[in-house]
């Protein structure tokens, strides 16, 4: 994965109408999410509600070496970072879930994720989920063509270590298109004015997955599932954006997703 692969402004059209699928497909999860739902259940509502809309789930059919994930989202809860894979937990009052959905339409990828509240949660939770929700926006805000990845992996960084949080290294964001993952890569820590240069038509996934403990991850026995070590909560918010003069275009948007989070609960 090293071909920076520009996009058309009509290619940008196509993947932003897998974008707005996934962020539909989030927002109808989020609209199930409570404590006494399993996670396989919210898999299923996500696979029916993509296939019902003429698309295919991205991740179903993901090869890594010799196993294969065989649903629709990741769905990591609490110290599970990234990459959880959904069965029989069943979620309870106090969880956080990172809900990681990418789609497959008219050739394009779409690919985001959010982090969901289960009931209450703390307070300090509440600060980690809203600061590395900003952390992607702070990101964002350096997606602009003549900046370097850099500018966005260090705004993202600074935004967050402020608070003591670990920031994941092993993960990154990515270029997406015609793949789920292209080049470049994008982290969320690094050197302002260092990486590639960005041009007008680079489309990327800006994903900071960050800890509210330490950052060492470790990989569990089902073999994808990303948590980490110390067992603190660890939060995951995803944005695909195409990378323009001045501003970024935001491709896949939070918008549903709030709307259902304030109409059943307490949004972050
Ligand atoms: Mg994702
Ligand atoms: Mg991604």
């Amino acid at each position: 994965m090293s071909k920076i692969y520009l996009k058309t402004d009509e290619e940008i059209e196509l993947i932003r109408e897998s974008c707005l699928l996934v962020s539909r497909t989030i927002a109808e999860t989020g609209k199930y999410i409570r404590e006494g739902i399993s996670t396989i259940e919210l898999d299923k509502i996500a696979e029916e509600f993509i296939r019902d809309h003429g698309a295919k789930p991205a991740f179903k059919g993901y090869r890594k070496e010799e196993s294969v994930f065989d649903y629709t989202l990741c769905v990591s809860v609490n110290e599970q970072v990234v990459h959880g894979v959904p069965g029989s937990y069943v979620l309870k009052n106090g969880d956080i879930v990172s809900v990681d959905c990418g789609v497959l339409k008219n050739g394009f990828y779409g690919d985001s994720a959010y982090t969901f509240a289960v009931g209450d949660i703390s307070n300090e939770v509440k600060q980690l989920l809203t600061a590395t929700k900003e952390s992607l926006y702070k990101g964002i805000e350096n997606a602009v063509a003549g900046k370097r990845i850099g500018d966005i992996s260090s705004a993202v960084e600074e935004h967050v270590s402020k608070l003591g949080y670990g920031i994941v290294r092993e993960l990154v964001g990515h270029g997406i298109g015609r793949n789920l993952h292209e080049a470049p890569e994008v982290p969320n820590y690094g050197k302002r004015g260092s990486g590639v240069r960005m041009e007008e038509g680079l489309v990327i996934a800006i994903e900071p997955m960050i800890n509210m403990g330490k950052r060492d991850i470790q990989v569990e026995k089902d073999g994808w599932t990303i948590s980490a070590i110390d067992k603190k909560p660890s939060a995951h918010f995803e944005h695909t954006v195409a990378v323009k003069k001045g501003k970024a275009d935001i491709l896949t948007t939070f918008e549903f997703i709030e709307q259902e989070v304030k109409l059943t609960k307490e949004t972050v």
